[in-house]
């Protein structure tokens, strides 16, 4: 039986076979540790009965990992050269389908429709191109994807600021838009010793499980996250401040004192107090004052 793709003697003989040179603007960090991609797999809940969707499968570490315990795996990847590659390396796994194209450009609704049965839990996961990792999320939430979880290897500090909590340093307007689509955990550090080429950054495993439904109740959605990225515009100032300030040309500062008032929010709190729920009050507020 053949080795592990992921393991380094294994990467390194393909890598030298086919002569691949890293590219480096393609985010280009392959795993080298069966363990970690075995960890990776078990967290994202990929068993028997569900499909897997991989971004990014480089020579196919994760993809052959998923491969053994998925009924299906697709995976999309940008880089031409790597498909003989792929095609080489997995070949004895009938149940994955490569896509050539950029992840960013795919009509993902479509392809699960016509790959995966009706119904069966999907789960995505990825090592991530670090280069691009906040738009692919968001564009994978935004999507209302017919998806239950997204497993990612990101980079270690996104990774907290996406799944942070209010009061902590992280804290952010990224952590407000992630969850509001998703309940996020990081579920293990990992160092940099695993990677191929290292990558300067340190690294994490984020795990999204997908909500049913939205955790608050939101008038109007883009609006909501006007608001709470005007409340972090500025950190060190109040919210009043930050209001103030975004909001200058469509209210004046005792309509905002009003909006709080009527939220309930102390006008001198910080925007990273304020939770989901805060922020939504405070939202439709101001909302229904437009
Ligand atoms: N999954 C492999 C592993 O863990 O060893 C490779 C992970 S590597 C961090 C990121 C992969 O994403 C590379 O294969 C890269 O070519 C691919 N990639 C980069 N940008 C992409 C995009 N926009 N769409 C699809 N794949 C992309």
């Amino acid at each position: 039986e053949m080795k592990a793709i992921a393991t380094p003697k294994r990467t390194k003989d393909i890598l030298e076979k086919y002569g691949f040179a890293f590219k480096k603007s393609l985010g280009q960090n392959f795993l080298i540790d069966v363990n970690i991609l075995e960890n990776i797999v078990d967290h994202a809940g990929v068993t028997k009965g569900t499909g897997a969707i991989e971004i990014g499968p480089g020579i196919g570490a994760l993809t052959e990992q998923l491969a053994k315990k998925a009924d299906k795996v697709l995976a999309f990847e940008i880089d031409q050269r790597l498909l003989p590659i792929l095609q080489d390396t997995l070949e004895p796994y009938p149940n994955i389908r490569i896509i050539h194209q950029d992840i960013l450009k795919a009509n993902v609704h479509e392809v699960i429709e016509e790959y995966f049965e009706e119904g069966q839990p999907i789960h995505v996961v990825a090592n991530l191109p670090y280069y691009i990792t906040t738009p692919i999320l968001m564009n994978l939430l935004m999507e209302n994807l017919p998806i239950d979880s997204i497993t990612v290897m990101i980079q270690k500090e996104v990774a907290d600021r996406m799944a942070a909590t209010p009061n902590n340093k992280s804290y952010g307007s990224l952590s407000i838009a992630v969850q509001y689509y998703t309940e996020a955990e990081v579920v293990m550090d990992v160092p940099k010793t695993v990677f191929m080429p290292q990558p300067n950054v340190g690294s994490a495993v984020l795990r999204l499980s997908m909500r049913k439904e939205p955790p608050v109740k939101v008038d109007n959605e883009p609006f909501y996250f006007d608001v709470v990225r005007a409340c972090f515009g500025q950190r060190r100032k109040t919210i009043m401040n930050n209001l103030s300030r975004h909001f200058k040309d469509r209210f004046d500062k005792e309509t905002i004192r009003e909006g709080l008032q009527k939220a309930d929010i102390d006008e001198k709190r910080r925007g990273e107090s304020l939770d989901m729920e805060d922020f939504a009050r405070l939202a439709n507020v101001f909302y229904a004052m437009l």
